[in-house]
């Protein structure tokens, strides 16, 4: 006897201290137990519980999924298990139930199980696990991969995309536009005697030139299919979906003003402008042609070195396979 007493205190001790929300019901729904968890995180003392019709003192989880898992539990004598990813914390628990202005609720994992205790009809047992932690970590994790994802797409010095994010949109948009039959414009831009400047201003300078040239280009793109990416040191490559010859030749036109605009300084710029200019070499697929990745830049790359042989801060347009 002596025993059993000791034993049930000890019980009583340990669903005290038990780090987790516990409530149970009986076969009508009353609350026939609300632990001390429950007290601290719901702000609500067993006192003013006990005996309560359950969805009297949680209105809101009326025909909520933990309403449906009570009843398969009670009537059908079914366990249920709710994930804190489908069912976005159901009961109103803040980290202490006494804080001011308590806004976020405690992340939470609900298991509700049926008990038959001998005698007595069914009852069920609500267990609530703080999964907040585990919840934020996941957060974290998602948020930097987001961010490394970006990084791999992005130029470490200019911000903008990279060699890797051309591949991939170059790639993507050239099927798109042979799926399609619409053209394809690509402008690859180089900036004038850019070895003579690094030689001059130093290698800094230089980089903080390429980082002005790149956010001013990037700056142009008027739509979100367009691309504007570093493609390797001092040359830069745009992918215009839907875009033709004339309308290309004019993109390449307004860039080439562009970086007139900026100005910069240049000692041995090109054609006695004492300043960075850039040459333009376009290459548009038309419609229907039958073109690839390789022979589009391949077009713009001899178009890029025309502008470079009839003098700089100059444009010039070829078609692929001409
Ligand atoms: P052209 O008008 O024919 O294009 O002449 P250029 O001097 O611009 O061409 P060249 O290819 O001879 O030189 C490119 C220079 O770009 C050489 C290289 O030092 C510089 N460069 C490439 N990447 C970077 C970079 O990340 N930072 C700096 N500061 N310079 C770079
Ligand atoms: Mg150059
Ligand atoms: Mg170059």
């Amino acid at each position: 006897m002596f025993a059993a007493a000791n034993h049930l205190c000890l019980l009583n001790s340990v669903l005290r201290a038990v780090n987790l929300g516990t409530v149970v019901l009986d076969t009508e729904c009353r609350v026939v137990y609300w632990n001390t968890w429950m007290e601290l995180h719901s702000g609500r003392s067993r006192d003013s519980v006990l005996g309560q019709d359950f969805f009297a003192v949680h209105p809101e989880l009326r025909g909520h999924r933990v309403d449906a898992a009570i009843h398969q539990a009670l009537r059908n004598n079914f366990p249920s298990l709710l994930s804190q990813s489908l069912n976005k914390a159901p009961f109103p628990l803040f980290a202490r139930s006494n804080a001011v202005g308590r806004t976020e609720r405690i992340q939470q994992a609900v298991e509700i199980t049926p008990i038959e205790v001998e005698g007595t009809a069914r009852h069920c047992l609500i267990q609530i696990s703080d999964v907040s932690v585990a919840v934020g970590r996941e957060k974290l994790l998602r948020e930097q991969a987001m961010v490394l994802r970006s990084q791999t797409f992005a130029d470490g010095l200019t911000g903008i995309a990279n060699r890797r994010h051309f591949d991939v949109t170059m790639e993507k948009e050239q099927r798109r536009a042979k799926r399609g039959n619409t053209t394809l414009s690509l402008l690859m831009i180089d900036i004038d005697n850019f070895k003579a400047y690094n030689d001059h201003y130093g290698h800094q300078k230089g980089d903080q030139c390429l980082i002005q040239v790149a956010a001013a280009l990037a700056g142009m793109l008027k739509r979100p299919s367009d691309l504007m990416a570093r493609y390797g040191g001092e040359e830069f490559a745009m992918i215009l979906p839907e875009t033709d010859v004339e309308q290309a030749k004019l993109m390449g036109e307004a860039i080439r003003q562009r970086a007139l605009e900026l100005a910069i300084p240049h000692a041995h710029g090109c054609c006695g402008d004492r300043q960075i200019t850039v040459s333009i070499g376009i290459a548009t697929q038309l419609a229907n042609a039958a073109v690839d990745v390789s022979m589009l830049i391949g077009a713009a790359d001899r178009a890029l070195y025309l502008a470079k042989r009839n003098g700089r801060n100059r444009v010039e347009a070829l078609l692929p396979g001409s």
